[in-house]
């Protein structure tokens, strides 16, 4: 089995698929305290919105400001254009369409096969930087009926691409158990309150684009389902954390 967790004192060189949403800056936090050199891979597909493409250079930039250990480490960063793919697989996310859910069950946000077209393509990359590890922020935990955030699904990924590339191809995904509120505890555990701070103000989640005010988890329109999400998560953590 390639995808195993990962022993602290790995001396090992990974790749975050790092949108620029709270996940995946978590998940870049998680591997810039555990790799010696991290690189950064994103996907412009069309998304409706291009604020969380702003994002991901604030919190990169931000990462390096206020974390010199961190900044040592943090490596490359490369914007994929998947628009083709977008095209192909059009969902709410890439066209001015409701977010619901549709006649199968899904949410429309759902973009299909996004995770492993992601995956395979940053494999592609890895495997040209030398690098044999990829990090993600997908959670099964707030299930959001992304089949392609399931655990299984990921394990399947990770032997076909190690089969298929000829060589270990690991896949990590530090988010996979927990809850929202459990995501803010462990960007706590990981930098204390200075990248809580960080990832609130410069993460961005919100499904509608909207960056109008700064809530006191983040920005958002406060009523979608990203936004609900990441609220009630914040909340759930800040309730914990008092009691
Ligand atoms: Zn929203």
């Amino acid at each position: 089995m390639t995808r195993t967790a990962s022993n602290p004192a790995d001396k090992t060189a990974a790749l975050v698929l790092f949108s620029g949403g709270q996940d995946s800056a978590t998940c870049l936090a998680w591997a810039l305290s555990r790799f010696d050199r991290v690189e950064t891979v994103g996907f412009d597909y069309g998304q409706r919105h291009h604020v969380e493409m702003d994002a991901r250079q604030a919190v990169r930039a931000a990462m390096a400001e206020q974390f010199p250990d961190w900044a040592n480490k943090l490596g490359e960063d490369r914007v994929v254009d998947l628009s083709g793919y977008g095209d192909l697989a059009e969902s709410a996310l890439t066209r001015e369409a409701e977010i619901g859910f549709r006649d199968d069950g899904l949410p429309t946000t759902f973009v299909p096969a996004r995770n492993l077209v992601f995956l395979t393509v940053a494999s592609a990359l890895a495997m040209r930087r030398g690098l044999s590890v990829l990090i993600g922020g997908m959670c099964q935990t707030d299930y959001s009926g992304y089949p392609d955030c399931r655990e299984d699904t990921l394990n399947a990924q990770a032997q076909a691409l190690s089969l298929g590339l000829g060589r270990p191809m690991r896949i990590e995904t530090p988010l996979m158990h927990l809850t929202k509120g459990e995501t803010w505890a462990l960007a706590h555990n990981l930098g204390g309150e200075a990248l809580v701070a960080l990832i609130r103000d410069h993460t961005h989640t919100c499904y509608l684009g909207d960056r109008g005010a700064l809530h006191e988890w983040g920005y958002g329109c406060g009523r979608c389902p990203a936004c609900e999400l990441r609220k009630n998560g914040w909340r759930d953590w800040r309730a914990g954390a008092a009691a």
